[in-house]
């Protein structure tokens, strides 16, 4: 397995890995419990992590990957609910979960 994308944010790995399902990318999401607790401050190891279980899809994950956080935000959507930025890729809210349409 190969890792193509963490972030601090469970959320925002969900999203990410919603987003490379949709591609047909199947993906396994790592570390999801380990920055979980009250008061703790997470450290970068324990940031949830997203890999892949087919590597001959590596090379499309990471370009896919690469074209969301490459967004200058000018496709971004606003949450109706809490107001948060979304990627535009992403379907639902990675701040309170409200579905993006
Ligand atoms: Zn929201």
């Amino acid at each position: 397995m190969k890792k193509v994308y963490t972030h601090e944010n469970r959320m925002i790995v969900f999203n990410m890995k919603n987003v490379l399902q949709g591609e047909g990318i199947e993906t396994v999401v790592v570390n999801e419990f380990a920055a979980g607790g009250a008061g703790d401050l997470p450290t970068f190891d324990t940031w949830p992590e997203l890999w892949i279980e087919d590597e001959t899809q590596l090379a499309q994950a990471r370009s896919i990957v690469q074209e969301i956080l490459s967004d200058d935000g000018s496709a971004a959507r606003f949450c109706r609910k809490c107001g948060e930025q979304n990627e535009a890729a992403f379907r639902v809210c990675w701040n309170c979960s409200n579905a993006l349409e």
